[in-house]
């Protein structure tokens, strides 16, 4: 299937759980995740209007980077290792995938170096899933506290990977818990805190979360197979 006629479902389908979830299509930021693709795909998708594309490893996240530069909005949405942090500080636009203490120290430091402020959402295990990254609900709190710490991270919100669904409507739970939390938060004031981005949805579940209140999805397969 052509790039171009996916993007066409997938754009009618956020349109359509925008507004049954009381949102405009503008509200909601489509990543697209170029990670079993090529820089051929990603221009392809960027010349489609598609601004934000989402890698899940450093590495290719740079070597895409060296192509495209600035004409993408960058973001990384998997695991980040401490070391690998100083590769992107100045490339990414948005760090999805922070779970430890050390990973926003580290983040902290390379962004002053990099002379900049870097946004970064929280991964949070919703689902409680052993195989999953993220940290679990109830040590939220504690990060919120820790930003006041920083200088060069702000937080910007949450993210979530759900489990793999086997119909519409397995996940729901999950998004609704984790905007329930979003917006406890939102409602607190931390410093170096604003809750601006709930980022949760892939392929299969992306009617699902923005249903759920998300405001950025991160599609790959559906664009791209
Ligand atoms: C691969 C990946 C996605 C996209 O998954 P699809 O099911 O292909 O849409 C989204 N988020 C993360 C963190 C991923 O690693």
């Amino acid at each position: 299937m052509a790039i171009s006629d996916n993007l066409k479902r997938i754009e009618e389908k956020i349109e359509l759980c925008a507004q049954k979830s009381g949102r405009k299509r503008e509200d909601i930021t489509l990543c697209a995740v170029t990670k079993k693709v090529t820089e051929k795909e990603a221009i392809e998708t960027l010349s489609l209007g598609v601004k934000n594309l989402a890698e899940n490893r450093v590495q290719s996240l740079c070597e895409k980077y060296d192509v495209l530069k600035d004409a993408a909005d960058w973001h990384l949405i998997g695991h980040l290792q401490t070391n690998k942090v100083k590769y992107i500080a100045d490339k990414v636009k948005l760090i999805h995938s922070v779970e430890s203490i050390k990973l926003l120290d580290e983040i902290n430091l390379r962004a002053k170096k990099a002379d900049r402020i870097l946004d970064v959402l929280l991964e949070v295990n919703v689902s409680g899933e052993e195989s999953k990254f993220g940290i679990r609900p109830d040590e939220i709190w504690e990060y919120l506290e820790k930003m006041a710490e920083y200088e060069n991270v702000r937080l910007k919100g949450l993210m979530t990977i759900a489990p793999i669904p086997q119909k519409q409507g397995d996940n729901r739970k999950y998004f609704y818990e984790l905007n329930k939390l979003f917006i406890d938060i939102k409602e607190k004031k931390y410093d170096n805190v604003s809750m601006e981005f709930l980022s949760m949805g892939m392929s299969l579940d992306f009617e699902d979360a923005i249903l759920e209140g998300a405001n950025i999805v991160r599609i790959g397969t559906a664009l791209f197979a």
